[in-house]
């Protein structure tokens, strides 16, 4: 399918339907909607957007962000939706492998993109009169219609090699993950509305599906952020409020509603994922909030559909295990089959720890234009998630560790890799190993050990620059430990354990 012609079938039933809110200002109902999509699509058509086109999007939440999706499918396109906070350096990066020629940008964030396009790549500001224009142009006509195949979402997910990969998303994965969702996670009706907290390149723009075929509202705060306070207070006024979480929003959330007396009123479903949950947190989430969290477990290879643990088990204080329940990320989606394997891929015995395999029609098809990569990460039919965890009798999946030294910091995933080579850059690093350390608000924080040249010795301060001239803000190491050399074993690897453990001691 293609989700245009999701849109277009609500259109038509529900057209006066609200659709699109910018806070509690109603911008479009389904009618609208939809047209802009079928003229944005028309524009882009003329402007040379054919099937399976890539078309980048690098804007902050705002309500075009859908009439946007929406255009470049309409078409026939394929969107690349780029996570905002990324540096220009690593967005331009992105646009290149990608190899889309247009690219659709908001001012806060895009400015600094433009001059670092290669030529030919065209750039068009959603805040300036030309993306106006485009919605004068004669619509498309019918949704192109699409092979399951066809890409619709170019996916980029940081590499362990320090470059991202592009997970092919496919019409077939997200007919999949949101039929899934309808089965798995929870229903979805006509007065419901989507609230997008979290950046809608990611997940949370992912759950827009299911809110089109019903018809329900779209709402991007005013903030175009998260702000717990004016979240708390547009789920009282709008009502029937769902949304995609990461762990620290829902802790910030609850911490708020807690202090100011409140429990989530008009908060029909918060979806919990991307990153560990402490048991702690959820529990109490529940004791303030009461039963309205359902957790997911997914990566961009198998997007938001790997397993889920619904609200019933999420509020359950009675069940022998709730404990342990509450601590997995639940059971297989009904989508897909799981297996917990060893090295070689033999399957394991249940309760014992090994990587976590996925089989279904949801798994990507691969990696754009990366056969390597692909070819390491679909193996014998099973997608590698390169996550670790063991199944109980129930089939409750459990994580216990990322393979992949994989840092969590506020729902975001940063790879070491990729801070280390930014820092290796700075002419008086010698050498770096960096690493993740628990942290009461984001999961973890990013922290760096460094060798630096005795020489020419230098600060963190410096570094940080550094670090702000070459990678995302976010990515950047909260805390610096200068040490005389790395641990390392009898190959030369540097034993990140030995320095995830140092770290411990010192906060003990
Ligand atoms: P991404 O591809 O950016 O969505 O990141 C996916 C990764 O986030 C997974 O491979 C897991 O390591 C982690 N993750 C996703 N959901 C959960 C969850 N519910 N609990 C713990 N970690 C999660």
């Amino acid at each position: 399918m293609n989700p245009a012609e999701w849109l277009e079938r609500t259109a038509r039933l529900v057209p006066d339907a609200p659709a699109l809110l910018a806070g509690e200002r109603l911008t479009a109902d389904y009618r609208t909607f939809a047209a802009r999509a079928a003229h944005l699509a028309g524009a882009l058509a003329a402007r040379g957007v054919r099937p399976g086109d890539r078309v980048a999007v690098f804007m902050t939440n705002r309500v075009e962000y859908l009439e946007i999706l929406y255009g470049i499918w309409w078409a026939g396109g394929a969107a690349v939706p780029i996570n905002a906070k990324l540096h220009p350096r690593e967005a331009a990066w992105i646009v290149e492998n990608a190899e889309a020629r247009l690219v659709l940008l908001s001012d806060d964030v895009g400015a600094e993109l433009r001059p670092l396009l290669a030529a030919g790549v065209a750039a068009v500001s959603v805040d300036g009169p030309y993306f106006a224009a485009l919605f004068e142009a004669a619509p498309f006509g019918a949704p192109m219609a699409l092979d399951p195949d066809a890409m619709l979402w170019l996916f980029y997910t940081s590499g362990t090699t320090g470059r991202p990969k592009g997970v092919m998303i496919t019409a077939r994965s997200i007919e999949l993950m949101t039929l899934a969702y309808f089965a798995d996670v929870d229903a979805v009706a006509a007065g419901d509305a989507i609230l997008y907290a979290a950046p809608m390149s990611h997940g949370a723009g992912l759950y827009n599906f299911m809110h089109v075929i019903r018809g329900a509202r779209h709402v991007v705060p005013e903030s175009g952020g998260f702000d717990p306070d004016e979240i708390l207070d547009l789920a009282a006024r709008l009502r029937d409020v769902s949304m995609f979480a990461a762990p620290t929003m829902v802790k910030r959330l609850v911490e708020r509603a807690a202090a100011s007396g409140r429990n989530g009123d008009g908060l029909k479903t918060l979806v919990y994922g991307g990153g560990p949950m402490y048991l702690a947190d959820i529990v109490e989430a529940v004791a303030v909030m009461g039963p309205r969290f359902v957790q997911i477990y997914g990566q961009g290879e198998c997007p938001m559909c790997i397993t889920a643990l619904p609200r019933e088990i999420v509020a359950d204080r009675t069940h022998p295990r709730w404990r342990e329940r509450l601590a997995s990320v639940g059971r297989a989606q009904t989508c897909v089959r799981l297996r917990i394997a060893d090295a070689e891929g033999r399957e394991l015995a249940q309760g014992e720890i090994g990587e976590i395999l996925v089989r279904g029609l949801p798994v990507m098809p691969g990696y754009w234009r990366d056969p390597a990569a692909s070819a390491e990460t679909l193996k014998g039919g099973w997608l590698w998630t390169g996550d670790m965890g063991a199944i109980d009798a129930d089939g409750f999946l459990t994580l216990h560790d990322r393979s992949k030294d994989v840092v969590i910091s506020g729902g975001s995933n940063i790879y070491p890799r990729e801070v280390e080579e930014a820092l290796l850059l700075h002419d008086c690093v010698r050498e770096v190993a960096v690493v993740g350390r628990r942290h009461a608000e984001w999961g973890e924080e990013v922290v760096a050990f460094v060798v630096v040249d005795p020489a020419r010795p230098v600060g963190a301060a410096e570094l940080d620059a550094h670090c702000l001239d070459h990678i995302a803000r976010f990515k950047r190491p909260k805390a610096w430990r200068f040490v005389d050399e790395l641990p390392k074993n009898n190959y030369g690897k540097v034993l990140k354990t030995a320095l995830r453990d140092r770290l411990e001691k010192e906060d003990t």
